[in-house]
């Protein structure tokens, strides 16, 4: 049995560390987001209270708060939490985890901890006193963190604090008095930013004064009690904080002609029990302690918390089971992406490709491997639009079917857009995937008076559509279905990606955007091959059908074609479209950003943090080779021309109409003569609808 008025060793009450979940999300996020491959300590915040249960140890616990720099005691929502500084340092292997030495960085806190004694900062901010420090190994990928907390503290060998006498505050001052005491403190502690958790007493006066202060009256021969917030409510012993603040008053409080000299210790164990202040925890403990000098030579530091298992060992922590299976998929998506920050493109801005709304008109081969790509980007908001349903033949190439999905045929709600997008979300439950059953009116498809009302309707829709979204994606399987779309997205001054694939050839492009400037946007006349081309002088998969560039042979418009592509092809179309859409949002300019010309040196571009952005990309499988043209736009383009954007401005759904139903009317309003012959060539009624063939 424990006497309590003999001299025993002070045996202190090591601080125990509790970590809320959420402090562990906020590492990861950290770690992935701003500290990256960075090691260095960082600081990080504990907390501690003095109104826990009886009998529990000092306890510092850590959420995802802990991270933050300014952190207000008034929002931690009670004025007894300690707010405890430390620092935290994240190992990127767990090799460097495990081989680090612990005792020559536990010294390092510690020697830290005594030069602040040593110097006025302890006397000034006596905070300093308590702190921590935290080493990690943080499995990213699944979640599992390898931990290890220590809470330095100075001992002096062959030296050791004893015991003397142990006090209930409320035994040793009268109630008045004690009533007093708490008033003066409340008084003490609005003179501060944070909470202290030292202080001191004048026994005479009973006001309540810095330990600073209380260190100058003590050498001038006042009596004072010295005190702390003490964290832990064991009754018979102090809590971790009291080692460091003995190792100060003994070097900083006036020595006597003895060895030893004695101090009374307040053990303040403020709490609020029922809305009831209550100090009937608060001891007075009288103390022995030995002298020490600056020169001390032997320091030791210790505080290495034990784990579970009383080990001295670090923690393992598993929070994979903690999170929600879809918040688990959400940060395991954005982790792959994170990692391009830490080394290889530190300048990519993912939020933006994240934030992008992408349209795919289309859900076949292209539609599927686009929207997968650009799932796989972080692209959170993705509409299919198609009119077809899945078809037996679909779902071995078009990489978002299963053969369930065709089973029913007509009979059943099995549309491409809708389907893709359910299964979209099945990869991802997070992706914000939705399909639209719609038919794209085409020039050249004659609208009788019957389907007028739904065509117009149709037209209302898709320019709603693309209004909403911030890209386009051109991914059907015929021409004519292309030139609404362009229409509408250049008046909107959208960014289109175009995909069309032949059967071993494809090509990927961006059409140019105007200005809405007519005078800007006026080609310029003298143009030089050795320029880039301004975005809005760009042209368009229809202006560059016309004036298709390069060698003949080999750049054959895709419509003269065949239909059935290699099975690789929509893979590597798709694949070269969505990039070509990172880069385009890598580039500050976005949609505007010119083009290079192919007579550059591509080695000496260097446009955004992932590479060039080039107008086309032109690739043909039997040579595996690829060009990268640039074309300016025609002025007499069916499809992206200032006369034609001026005239659907004007006229809408008139305009459009006229075009329907008669291709030829667009002759009239650029004035081209030759696009009949063009036009022709199309051959537009050949297939009707944006993808009812197998393989687009
Ligand atoms: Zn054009």
């Amino acid at each position: 049995m424990q006497s309590e008025n003999e001299k025993d060793l002070i045996k202190f009450v090591p601080f125990n560390s509790c970590i809320n979940p959420s402090f562990w999300f906020e590492l990861n996020k950290v770690k992935l987001d701003d500290y990256m491959l960075n090691d260095d300590f960082k600081d990080l915040k504990g907390f501690c209270s003095t109104c826990s249960s009886n009998n529990l140890p000092p306890i510092l616990n850590f959420d995802y708060s802990s991270f933050k720099k300014n952190v207000d005691k008034t929002k931690i929502g009670h004025e007894n939490v300690i707010i405890v500084e430390g620092q935290i340092k994240i190992f990127n292997t767990i090799n460097e985890f495990n081989l680090l030495d612990k005792n020559k960085l536990i010294d390092e806190f510690g020697q830290t901890i005594w030069n602040d004694i040593k110097s006025t900062k302890a006397l000034d901010d006596p905070n300093r006193l308590n702190r921590f420090c935290l080493i990690v190994f943080a499995n990213l990928k699944n979640y599992v963190f390898h931990y290890w907390f220590a809470f330095p503290a100075l001992t002096f060998p062959l030296k050791s604090y004893y015991q003397l006498r142990k006090t209930k505050f409320l035994d040793y001052f009268s109630m008045e008095q004690s009533e007093l005491i708490l008033e003066n403190m409340d008084r003490f502690q609005l003179n501060f930013k944070s909470h202290q958790s030292f202080f001191a007493i004048n026994f005479e006066t009973l006001d309540v004064f810095s330990v600073r202060e209380g260190v100058n009256l003590h050498n001038c021969g006042k009596k004072v009690l010295f005190g702390l917030y003490d964290p832990n409510s064991q009754s018979n012993h102090p809590g971790w904080p009291l080692r460091n603040y003995l190792a100060l008053l003994a070097l900083k409080c006036k020595k006597t002609e003895y060895e030893t000299r004695n101090f009374e210790i307040v053990l303040f164990r403020d709490r609020y029990h029922g809305g009831e202040r209550k100090s009937n925890l608060s001891l007075i403990i009288e103390v022995e302690i030995f002298n020490i000098s600056e020169n001390e030579e032997k320091i030791n530091t210790i505080g290495w918390e034990r784990n579970e298992k009383s080990q001295l060992h670090p923690r393992i922590v598993n929070m994979s089971g903690s999170m929600n299976t879809e918040k688990l998929a959400e940060s395991a998506v954005s982790l792959n992406l994170k990692l391009m920050k830490w080394r290889i493109a530190p300048d990519i801005n993912l939020e933006i490709i994240r934030n992008q709304r992408c349209l795919l008109l289309g859900s076949g081969t292209l539609g599927c491997n686009v929207a997968r790509c650009l799932m796989a980007w972080g692209v959170e908001h993705i509409t299919f639009v198609d009119n077809s349903k899945v078809s037996y033949s679909n779902p071995v190439r078009q990489s978002l079917f299963v053969f369930q999905d065709s089973i029913g045929g007509e009979s059943k709600e099995n549309h491409k857009s809708i389907k893709a997008a359910e299964n979209l979300k099945l990869i991802y439950p997070g992706v914000d995937a939705n399909g639209i059953v719609l038919s794209i009116p085409m020039p050249g498809h004659y609208v009788g008076e019957n389907i007028r009302s739904k065509v117009k309707n149709d037209v209302k829709q898709l320019e709603k559509l693309i209004k909403e979204h911030d890209c386009i994606f051109l991914l059907m399987d015929t021409r004519e279905s292309r030139w609404l779309p362009t229409v509408i997205s250049a008046s909107e001054k959208k960014l289109v990606i175009n995909s069309a694939l032949g059967f071993d050839s494809y090509l990927v492009m961006r059409h140019g955007v105007k200005t809405g400037d007519i005078e800007k946007d006026k080609l310029p006349t003298n143009f030089h091959p050795d320029q880039k081309i301004s975005s809005n002088h760009l042209g368009c998969y229809f202006c560059n059908d016309i004036v298709a560039p390069g060698n003949s042979t080999i750049d054959r418009t895709l419509d003269q074609q065949c239909t059935v592509s290699r099975p690789g092809l929509s893979m590597i179309a798709s694949a070269l479209a969505v990039e070509l859409f990172a880069n385009v949002m890598q580039h500050p300019l976005r949609q505007y950003v010119p083009s290079i010309c192919s007579n550059h040196k591509l080695d000496d571009t260097k446009e955004s943090c992932l590479g060039i952005v080039p107008h086309q990309i032109r690739g043909y499988l039997h040579s595996f080779s690829m060009i990268l043209p640039a074309s300016q736009a025609f002025d007499k383009c069916t499809a992206c021309s200032i006369e034609i954007l001026e005239t659907y401005k004007r006229e809408g759904f008139d305009f459009l109409i006229k075009v329907f139903n008669d291709p030829n009317y667009l002759e009239d309003v650029t004035g081209l003569k030759e696009l009949k012959a063009a036009l022709d060539e199309a051959e537009f009624d050949l297939v009707s609808g944006l993808s009812d063939s197998d393989d687009s």
